[in-house]
C-alpha cells in the first residue's frame, strides 16, 4: 500500500483520503460494578479514566446513583469517583437511579427513577461547566410496547435528554463477570486468558457490526460501543483501545457520531429485547433472519467462569 502511495506522490497524483472509522466509547453502571472496597474503587477508577484521558478518548460514563449510597447514606468517596471522570475531561450521563428494567414497570415509575438518577450527577457536571444531556436505557430496554416506547422518548425529548444508542452491543459484561470471579480467587492465569479472549471477541463483534452497517447503509457508520465500568476494563482498556486503533478507528464524542444520517433511520422496534440499534433498524426494515446471522458468541469457558448457562 505504501509503495502505491509513494508512486502516487512521485507522479504528483493526489493521494486519496482514507476515511477513518469512528467509534464512541460509552461505559455504563458508574461508578463501578461489583467492587465496593473504597481503595480498590479509587484505584480502578483512576486507572480507567487515566487510560481514557491519555489516549484522548472522549468517553461518556452513565451513572446509577443508587451506587453512591450505602444504607441510604450518601458516601462522599463514591461521589468523588464521579468527579474523577469529570476532572479527566470525560462526560457523565443518566442510567436511571437504580438500574430498573422498563419492561417490568410503568412509564411513570420509570420516569421517577430517571429523575432520581440525576440529583447528584447533574449538579456535579454543571459545577464544572460540563454538559449533562445523555440517557442510556438499562438493558437497552426502550419499551416493550409501542406506546411505552413513544411515552418514554417523548419524556426524554421534552426534558432535554438525548437517547444514547448502542450499535456494538456485546457480551463484555459476561467476560467482566468471569474476570471478577477469577480475580476473587486470585487466579491470575485464568484472568490473563479471559483478557486475551475478551479482546479477540470484541474485535470479532466489531467486525460483525461493521458488516451489518455496510449491508444497511453501503458504507461505514460511526459505531457506538457499550462497555461497563469494571475491573476487566480498568486492567485492559489500553489493549482494547489498541485493538480499535489497529482496525483504524478514531475515538469521537457522542454528539459527533449522532450527526451521521444513519442515526435518523426509522426505528419502530418494540419488544422485551435489548438489542443493537443496527438490529432495530434492520428489524424495522423487515430484514429476514438470515440478515442477522454470523454474530460472534461468548465462548463456553467464559460463560462457565461467569457461572452463566446461556448468553
Ligand atoms: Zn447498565
Amino acid at each position: 500500500m505504501w509503495k502505491i502511495i509513494l508512486v502516487w506522490l512521485l507522479l504528483g497524483i493526489a493521494v486519496p483520503v482514507v476515511a477513518q472509522k469512528q467509534l464512541v466509547i460509552t461505559l455504563d453502571d458508574l461508578p463501578l460494578t461489583r467492587i465496593y472496597d473504597p481503595d480498590l474503587m479509587r484505584d480502578m477508577t483512576d486507572r480507567l479514566v487515566q487510560c481514557l484521558a491519555e489516549n484522548q478518548v472522549p468517553a461518556i460514563g452513565f451513572v446509577n446513583e443508587n451506587k453512591l449510597y450505602e444504607k441510604s447514606i450518601l458516601l462522599p468517596e463514591r461521589v468523588s469517583l464521579l468527579q474523577k471522570w469529570l476532572s479527566a475531561g470525560l462526560e457523565l450521563g443518566n442510567h436511571t437511579f437504580s438500574h430498573v428494567d422498563y419492561n417490568n414497570m410503568t412509564t411513570a415509575a420509570f420516569i421517577a427513577d430517571i429523575q432520581k438518577g440525576e440529583i447528584i450527577s447533574r449538579p456535579l457536571a454543571e459545577a464544572v461547566n460540563r454538559p449533562y444531556r445523555f440517557f442510556r436505557h438499562p438493558y437497552l430496554h426502550r419499551g416493550n410496547t409501542p406506546e411505552k416506547v413513544v411515552a418514554l422518548t417523548t419524556y426524554l425529548k421534552n426534558n432535554g435528554y438525548i437517547e444514547a444508542p448502542v450499535t456494538i452491543d456485546n457480551g463484555e459484561w459476561i467476560f467482566a463477570h468471569a474476570y471478577h470471579r477469577r480475580m476473587q480467587e486470585r487466579d491470575s492465569v485464568a484472568m490473563r486468558k479471559i483478557a486475551t479472549d475478551y479482546i479477540r471477541y470484541m474485535e470479532a463483534k466489531t467486525l460483525y457490526f461493521e458488516e451489518m452497517a455496510r449491508k444497511m447503509f453501503g458504507r461505514a457508520i460511526p459505531q457506538i460501543l457499550l462497555l461497563h465500568a469494571n475491573a476487566l476494563n480498568a486492567d485492559h482498556m489500553d489493549a482494547l483501545l489498541q485493538m480499535f486503533r489497529r482496525l483504524t478507528y478514531t475515538f469521537v464524542p457522542f454528539e459527533v457520531a449522532l450527526k451521521d444520517a444513519a442515526y435518523l433511520s426509522e426505528d419502530t422496534f418494540s419488544g422485551r429485547q435489548g438489542i443493537s440499534w443496527l438490529h432495530r433498524w434492520a428489524k424495522t426494515a423487515n430484514q429476514p433472519a438470515l440478515y442477522f446471522e454470523g454474530e460472534p458468541m461468548v465462548p463456553r469457558h467464559i460463560l462457565d467462569w461467569a457461572g452463566i448457562s446461556e448468553e
